[in-house]
């Protein structure tokens, strides 16, 4: 009877056609084996910083860190190493270049901003194996074909051009690929979500908008994640190129400053840009939250914005809560896996390519396209004009409990290398000459309130 089970096994596996199989049976994160996954926002070159002042030769991203001391249960904000990205099916990854907008840190900012490019080219240069250094769309793929992790760079927030095209430029030399236009505080030029809550403040400045132009410009990414919603609507109608978010989710799901309403959906349809959902516990929903809400805001912006004009930017690294099923970088093929099984006929393995990569891929093209049809515009030699500072030093700001990325204003938190100092001392730091440098920039950028926690 055995012998017989096993021979009728045997026969159905030769002659079943799997070719034949409804669509259906296929699971979703096969997608991921076709096209990578373009993970929008991944904050590691933070806790790169915050818990090791940038010295990587002793860390071992190549191993899994889930138990690490330092990178593991006792790091609230840790989700990933390469094992575990390798499990993910991570395909492709911005990792971010972020420093606190907090205004104690303004003669720092800019200095601190390129360290972390560094850290992030110094970390891509380790291992050669598995990332590779990617500053064109079309590198994104040839990475993939190689096996590699697709690497390449945004930069969170405005703050760290200090307010001038030069600074925009350079960093575009050194392979910044993507500015958020503004992390949690107002700039003199462009106003950050928070401001949702109360009242815009200016919105986005004509120089501001000058800005985003030179972005174009240059062939850089527009982010809108941060910024408010006067700023998202504006960005888009000034840029000349698709934008992106590079860790928003959806505000109709989940009713924060930080998720992107309708009417914007809307444009960003228009625009033919992409919404990449983020991840973060206190974005999605109230509560115990899980992967089916994060599926709740992708279907959401699928629905409104279209399958063209949504990706996924977990925010891993930024933050302290991730939802239950997304628990680090190993979890992304639980989600394709997820929305093809509750969702069929929306979430074919061709729009999950979609959403894993491909509609941050056509964006990437996009803006390449763009700049090159502005290749013969000159640099932009504006510098910011007296009244946008004037309007900087009128933010009110606010404290904002809902806040990724915590920051080095807040000793105590999951950051431990940044407590109430700073473990770069800044140079020269006790003389007046600095102090006055520092005052007369903070007065000069604006009197921007911290926001986040
Ligand atoms: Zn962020």
């Amino acid at each position: 009877m055995l012998k017989q089970t096993f021979f009728f096994v045997i026969f159905l596996l030769l002659f079943s056609d799997s070719s034949q199989a409804p669509r259906d049976d296929i699971p979703g994160s096969r997608a991921l084996d076709n096209f990578p996954l373009i993970d929008g926002h991944n904050d590691l070159p933070f806790n790169l910083y915050t818990i090791l002042q940038n010295k990587i030769y002793n860390f071992s991203f190549d191993a899994d860190l889930s138990e690490d001391p330092l990178f593991g249960s006792n790091c609230s904000s840790c989700f990933t190493d390469l094992v575990r990205a390798r499990q993910g099916k991570l395909g492709a990854q911005f990792w971010v270049a972020y420093v606190s907008c907090n205004p104690v840190n303004y003669n720092t900012t800019v200095s601190r901003s390129v360290e972390q490019v560094d850290v992030i080219r110094r970390l891509i240069a380790k291992y050669p194996n598995d990332l590779e250094f990617v500053t064109t769309a079309d590198g994104i793929v040839d990475a993939f074909k190689e096996g590699k992790i697709a690497s390449m760079i945004g930069l969170e927030g405005g703050h760290s051009i200090d307010s001038k095209m030069s600074l925009l430029r350079q960093y575009y030399d050194m392979g910044v690929r993507y500015m958020t236009l503004t992390h949690s505080c107002n700039l003199p030029w462009a106003d950050a979500s928070p401001v949702d809550d109360t009242a815009p403040v200016v919105n986005l400045t004509e120089f501001g908008k000058k800005i985003v132009l030179e972005m174009n410009r240059l062939g850089m990414m527009v982010d809108l994640s941060h910024v408010s919603h006067g700023v998202m609507v504006e960005a888009i109608e000034t840029s000349k190129a698709p934008v992106i978010f590079s860790h928003s989710s959806a505000y109709s799901v989940y009713a924060h400053h930080r998720n992107v309403q309708d009417d914007v959906l809307e444009k960003v349809r228009e625009n033919d840009g992409v919404v990449m959902v983020n991840f973060y516990s206190a974005f999605i929903g109230q509560g115990n939250v899980t992967i089916d809400d994060v599926v709740k805001h992708i279907n959401h912006i699928a629905n409104v914005s279209g399958v063209n004009h949504v990706g996924i930017g977990s925010d891993y690294d930024g933050v302290s809560s991730v939802p239950k099923g997304l628990e680090d970088v190993s979890k992304y093929p639980d989600l394709f896996d997820l929305l093809k099984s509750s969702n069929p006929d929306v979430w074919t393995i061709e729009n999950l390519e979609k959403l894993a990569g491909r509609n941050l891929h056509r964006v990437f093209k996009a803006v390449e396209a763009v700049r090159d049809q502005l290749r013969a515009e000159l640099p932009d030699e504006n510098i910011i004009p007296p009244e946008d500072l004037e309007n900087g030093e009128e933010d009110p700001g606010e404290e904002d409990p809902g806040e990724e990325n915590p920051g080095e204003e807040n000793p105590g938190e999951e950051n431990p290398g940044e407590g109430d100092g700073d473990p770069q001392p800044p140079e020269g730091g006790s003389g007046g000459a600095v102090r006055v440098f520092a005052h007369v920039l903070s007065a000069v950028v604006l009197a921007a309130v911290i926001i986040s926690l």
